[in-house]
């Protein structure tokens, strides 16, 4: 009984102390006592955690605050750099890992291709990264841990993707083979799901608790906070998005059904789209001028620069894309009712056009009630995003940062 009143202490302690330094990071610089008002402790409690987190170095001393009274009180702030994190963010392209402050600032980035490998051979390519970035790395002891995002189902507490189809990667103990390598904690969890977390500790969403982020590229998912936790379901396979039905009978899709919402939004769609209005029917459009008649040439970017210039083409292939995924955003806000809708990703990037007529067509599809109450915004997180990404998921991991 002993034993486990003291594990229970020590987990409260734990906790009080995650929620002063989330208060400080948020709300600093600020006093002891301020902390203890706010999150109702006593002084005593917030005066011994805040002397365990100077001594750790994530919390400063500087400067006084004002008066009401007695003594000037000193104020804390929270310390971003005596510590740093690795985060490690795949794609089904390319791999890159950053050094960051605590704050996911990188101090030092790299990025590998993935060389289309699969299975095994993209596990070992993961592991050989980490190693060759680590092996450079001077400063190993102040490091808090490795972090790893992945698209793909990802079973976050035990860190195994368990399926990634793209890459072939099904049940892979990542973070066991990464610890084993490195001796350093190691996070994995899903992209979306990390990229939630992000908009909610560094974006512009931190005080929203309903949050469906929705991430655009080779594949489409969604990532899910319901009253602040990340929603991930029975088997960490919430928000697979991609996969919801948008047209019965429709185009087959790897999962091995038919008419998911991916293959008629992502990247790969549009790209098909654009050559085939070019090559197949001759339409005229901006875009052949700015690739200069190669076919290569033709990025997301182009495409949001000719959406800018209302090109004729485009604004048609936008409409159908709009057309597909407000279908599943409108079924995904009745069942969530989120307060915003976060989309990213590079077709998502400068493109104000696709968020408004976004808005519109979702506005004009859900119940009366929910009409104008419809949110829908570009991501906040900037370029790098997927850094910011592997950052929440070490802090939620590690220092189980509470919302405010
Ligand atoms: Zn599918």
């Amino acid at each position: 009984m002993q034993r486990q009143r003291t594990g229970d202490l020590k987990l409260i302690q734990e906790l009080n102390r995650s929620i002063i330094l989330d208060v400080i990071r948020k709300k600093g610089p600020i006093s002891r006592s301020e902390i203890a008002k706010i999150i109702d402790l006593s002084p005593t409690t917030v005066t011994s955690a805040v002397y365990e987190l100077i001594q750790e170095g994530l919390v400063y001393e500087d400067g006084v605050g004002v008066s009401n009274g007695g003594r000037k009180p000193v104020l804390l702030r929270f310390n971003p750099n005596n510590h740093t994190i690795i985060g490690l963010s795949i794609s089904n392209s390319m791999v890159k890992i950053a050094d960051m402050n605590l704050e996911g600032e990188a101090l030092r980035k790299e990025i590998y291709p993935t060389y289309q490998y699969q299975g095994q051979e993209m596990v070992d390519h993961i592991l050989e990264v980490v190693e060759q970035f680590l092996f450079k790395k001077a400063d190993i002891d102040n490091c808090q841990g490795i972090s790893v995002i992945t698209p793909g189902i990802v079973d976050a507490q035990n860190g195994v993707i368990t399926y990634n189809s793209k890459l072939k990667l099904y049940d892979v103990p990542l973070k066991s083979l990464i610890e084993e390598r490195t001796h350093l904690p190691t996070y994995v969890d899903n992209d979306a799901n990390a990229l939630v977390l992000a908009e909610s500790y560094f974006g512009s969403f931190s005080t929203y608790k309903d949050l469906l982020f929705i991430t655009i590229g080779d594949g489409v998912g969604a990532g899910m906070m319901v009253n602040g936790s990340v929603f991930r379901g029975f088997m960490g396979s919430s928000g697979e998005f991609g996969h919801t039905t948008v047209v019965q009978d429709g185009v087959r899709c790897e999962c091995g059904q038919t008419g998911c919402l991916e293959n008629y939004v992502n990247w790969p769609a549009i790209y098909s789209k654009i050559v085939t209005g070019i090559m197949t029917k001759g339409r005229d459009t901006v875009i052949t001028e700015m690739i200069d008649h190669n076919l290569n040439n033709i990025h997301p970017k182009v495409f949001v620069d000719a959406v800018n210039q209302d090109d004729e083409l485009v604004m048609e292939i936008m409409e159908e894309v709009i057309r597909y995924l407000s279908i599943a955003i409108k079924n995904a806000v009745h069942l969530f009712n989120p307060e915003v809708v976060i989309l990213s990703g590079d077709i998502i990037q400068n493109n104000v056009v696709l968020l408004e007529k976004m808005k519109t067509s979702v506005a004009n599809q859900v119940i009366p009630i929910l009409q104008d109450k419809i949110n829908i915004q570009s991501t906040s997180l900037g370029p790098e995003f997927e850094l910011l990404g592997t950052a929440a998921v070490i802090f939620h991991g590690k220092f189980k940062f509470q919302l405010s």
